[in-house]
């Protein structure tokens, strides 16, 4: 009976239902679509969805109108429909940096998950992977949106994911393993525990790696022994090499990454989220407490002044070697990572802006957040294009976004499964 519950969407409302509350099948029309291919851009487009919240068939509005001539049609007029967006590095429960950690139990924990879903779909973004937030959170919150509970995207997630002892990361509530039978064990402790991918750190602002190459070997082995697909954290090399030899299914930042191992990645079919927001983020966070001057007892602009000797040499890795990396082929998903204090949270119009800003085109930095992380996360038969046969998570935006990617901030309208989830107005 969950199912019955649904958000009506004002006009919709006329639309027929069927037994299970959805919309007996809509022709959604539009100026422009994008196909999350990264190539197919149509115009004077539509998509037809139908009762099962799944997309029938996609063509010029003409073809549509006509080949489905009983379906209510609702034309957006100037906008893009495009796939719902996957952000593919988020923290849905990481409150450790706010000023109150204190106050944070496992109910407010659970309380700022929920918002961070909430603001996910106002976002445009449908499908989350989430690399490590506190044990079950994940699983309980997806769980709470199947039950109707509260509205979520859809959630992959590693569970609490794992550092060496003291590694990156022990304070924020990573597990801490050594060896590589803990490593194993945790392993299946976590998808035990319902993990859908593994989550690995190895590397902290600091030239000396954290796992050996025999944990993280392990690490790979466990996992792909039982199906599951593992990222892992690294920045710095040699903790790149180490994990691209690994065999890591997806390298997460891969900040000072050199061209030879975005080839090898390319090659090895190890995709790339470089999360460069969060770095930029961080970068100008602390210039700007640099620039703003201080005096010596500002421990926060100290401590800026310390990172800064980090965050510049990673904000211009990223500039100066994101399109050459993009140009090798390498499978790149757009992710957000951010978790600073009141930072702009999952800030994946932001990296669309970036990539874009660095080089590829609208078209190309959609399909880093579309169809690549659908490919990567083994969900091409469920997300990640708006094609014949998928879910219908869709989202429509006013503007042209084949030719301005910060149209994708002009939010109108998103869809999961065919059902409107958010709306702006
Ligand atoms: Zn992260």
């Amino acid at each position: 009976m969950y199912e019955d519950i649904a958000l009506w969407h004002g006009e919709c409302q006329k639309a027929v239902l069927s037994g299970k509350g959805r919309y007996m099948g809509m022709i959604y029309c539009g100026k422009h679509l994008l196909t999350g291919d990264g190539k197919t851009h149509l115009t004077d487009a539509a998509v037809v969805v139908n009762e099962a919240g799944k997309i029938q068939d996609v063509g010029t509005k003409a073809d549509m109108v006509q080949k489905y001539p009983d379906e209510e049609v609702k034309d957006y007029g100037d906008v893009t429909l495009l796939p719902g967006l996957c952000d593919m590095h988020v923290h849905f429960g990481y409150y450790y940096s706010q000023p109150d950690q204190y106050n944070y139990d496992d109910y407010m924990i659970a309380y700022y998950a929920q918002e961070q879903a909430k603001t996910a779909l106002s976002l445009g973004i449908t499908t989350v992977r989430d690399l490590s937030s506190p044990h079950n959170l994940c699983k309980q919150l997806r769980l709470a949106g199947e039950k109707g509970y509260c509205r979520v995207p859809r959630i992959i997630h590693s569970d609490a994911g794992m550092c060496m002892t003291g590694g990156h990361g022990h304070d924020d509530g990573i597990e801490e393993v050594d060896g590589e039978w803990e490593i194993r064990k945790e392993i299946r402790k976590q998808i035990r525990d319902g993990a859908d991918w593994v989550k690995i750190l190895t590397s902290n602002r600091t030239s000396i790696p954290e796992f050996t190459q025999a944990e993280l070997d392990a690490a790979v082995d466990e996992s792909h022994r039982v199906g599951k697909k593992c990222a892992v954290h690294a920045g710095l090399q040699p903790a790149l090499q180490m994990s691209i030899d690994a065999g890591f299914d997806t390298i997460e930042h891969g900040t000072f990454l050199t061209y030879d191992q975005v080839k090898q990645m390319a090659a090895n079919g190890q995709a790339w989220v470089p999360t460069m927001t969060a770095y930029t983020v961080l970068y100008e966070f602390c210039k700007e407490k640099i620039e703003a001057g201080f005096d010596s007892g500002d421990r926060i602009a100290a401590k800026a002044i310390k990172d800064m000797a980090f965050f510049e040499p990673a904000y211009n890795a990223y500039k100066d070697n994101f399109k050459k990396f993009y140009d090798t082929g390498v499978t790149v998903c757009t992710g957000s990572d951010m978790v600073l204090y009141e930072a702009p949270p999952l800030p994946i119009n932001r990296e669309l802006e970036l990539m874009v800003e660095y080089g590829i085109t609208p078209i190309q930095a959609i399909e880093t957040a579309t169809s690549n992380p659908a490919k990567v996360l083994d969900l091409e038969d469920v997300m990640g294009q708006l094609k014949p046969g998928l879910e219908a998570d869709m989202i429509v935006v006013k503007g042209n976004v084949a030719e301005d990617i910060k149209a994708v901030n002009n939010l109108v309208d998103v869809y999961m499964s065919g059902e409107l989830v958010y709306e702006s107005k």
